[in-house]
């Protein structure tokens, strides 16, 4: 395991680098490190790579904006032509159909051309694969009575399989005393508005009921909704926290009752909250945990530890999973950020060591963490910095398949299909890793 630091610039992607990866980490599908390696770098587009055939669906910034530069700085069309996601195949390593969020990264190595007509990764000269960008769902085209285009307010992301429904696109943990250091949901939210971009903030229960009967009559490829938006620390509209989230889910299992699986990405709510949530019809239970270490949880989620604490929180997630099954609590951790400046490891060996207790925590009890790929955006208090190396989502990909495998856990419900070409889950490769048997 690499000792190096991650103080220095991170190490450059490069086919040779790849190469290493790929005879050190047998048991890795090759899919899963080219995925880790574009999600750290982002992509560069090229404005030829958006003069493509088909219409595709274009970034919805759904929730945080997931690009390594401000919006503004955005040139030649990435800021509003970038796809959400794409998906590559073939090309150097024959990559199975591999999708993965889009970061814009106009200094990525990552650089989308066009070849013959269609767009192409390149990896400095090499053809990292061919891609493909969404499509656009038929029922993008429809307006609500309101005025709301449906990527506004049911925006669907892994290729078409989860409508996103970011209730609430602000946090009430504001400013660098409480919001998570990782987190720009505040500043994506003023940089959207800024740009003139229809961006509501708090969305109508009666808005997201109407695109939803479209997505029920014309659609068969989406089957999840997630519930989620900033924390509310007093009310939202007279309403608690709880109160708010809930209404959600109340009104779209009472319209479309299990028409789709539900989730819910929210703060750690003692037990009698979450059997409300359940009751309401939530089947997957998201209270992010984000940092497993509790003196980085406290630098990093200063706010979630002051209104909540560390223990509160860990206990919170262990105790939902008697209202909901532990194999329906998924609790989220930003991968990397246990590297990050200036409160982080130093050293990929002590960051995975500490992250991998995290993981064999819960999962000795039957809970499955997932994990997203940091991404250290520019507006936020952790900022612009290098991120961890390449070798480090390597060795997190492998602890979590480790532990994973060792406790014999079933695949997290609602992440659609695992495994190489299968996997849609496109801010992290944990999904891809599942039932890999590794190659000589
Ligand atoms: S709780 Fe933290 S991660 Fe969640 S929206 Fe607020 S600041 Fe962002």
């Amino acid at each position: 395991m690499a000792e190096t630091s991650t103080l220095n610039q991170r190490p450059a992607s490069s086919l040779p680098l790849l190469e290493e990866m790929e005879r050190t980490y047998k048991d890795l599908p090759m899919e899963a490190i080219v995925k880790q390696d574009i999600l750290r770098q982002g992509i560069h587009f090229f404005p030829e790579a958006f003069q493509v055939k088909d219409p595709y669906k274009s970034k919805d910034y759904f929730i945080f904006s997931f690009d390594h530069i401000p919006l503004a700085d955005l040139k030649d069309g990435a800021d509003t032509k970038a796809p959400e996601e794409i998906k590559i195949s073939g090309g150097h390593f024959g990559l199975l159909k591999t999708v993965i969020s889009t970061r814009n990264n106009p200094n990525s190595p990552y650089k989308m051309k066009l070849k013959e007509g269609k767009p192409t990764l390149y990896l400095d000269e090499t053809e990292i694969g061919t891609a493909e960008y969404p499509p656009i769902p038929s029922w993008y085209k429809h307006k609500t009575k309101s005025g709301k285009f449906p990527g506004e307010i049911a925006p669907v992301i892994e290729w078409g399989y989860l409508l996103y429904l970011t209730v609430f696109r602000n946090c009430q943990y504001f400013g660098k005393d409480e919001e998570c250091a990782y987190c720009d949901i505040n500043h994506n939210y003023r940089q959207q508005k800024g740009a003139g971009r229809p961006y509501t903030g708090v969305k109508d229960v009666e808005d997201i009921l109407e695109v939803l009967s479209w997505v029920d009559a014309e659609d068969q490829i989406a089957k999840v909704y997630t519930i989620t938006g900033g924390s509310v620390l007093t009310n939202l509209k007279k309403k608690s926290e709880v109160d708010f989230y809930l209404q959600y889910p109340q009104a779209i299992e009472a319209r479309f009752p299990k028409r789709w699986m539900g989730k819910l990405v929210a703060q750690a709510f003692e037990k009698e909250d979450c059997q409300k949530f359940k009751d309401a019809g939530i089947q997957i239970y998201h209270p992010n945990y984000e940092v497993w270490d509790k003196t980085l949880f406290e630098k990093i989620c200063p706010g979630k530890a002051s209104w909540i604490g560390y223990e509160n929180w860990i206990r919170r997630v262990v105790d939902s999973a008697e209202v909901f099954g532990p194999e329906n609590v998924i609790p989220n951790f930003v991968g990397g950020v246990e590297l990050s400046e200036p409160w982080g490891f130093k050293t990929v060996k002590e960051a995975i060591t500490s992250t991998k207790q995290g993981l064999d925590f819960f999962m000795s009890k039957g809970i499955v963490p997932r994990f997203t790929a940091w991404c250290p955006e520019p507006y936020t208090t952790l900022g612009q910095q290098a991120g961890p190396p390449l070798v480090y989502f390597c060795e997190l990909l492998r602890a979590w398949k480790e532990t994973f495998e060792s406790y014999g856990l079933p695949t997290p419900p609602g992440y659609g299909e695992p495994g190489p070409g299968k996997a849609v889950f496109s801010v992290s490769a944990f999904m891809d890793v599942i039932g890999y048997s590794g190659r000589n």
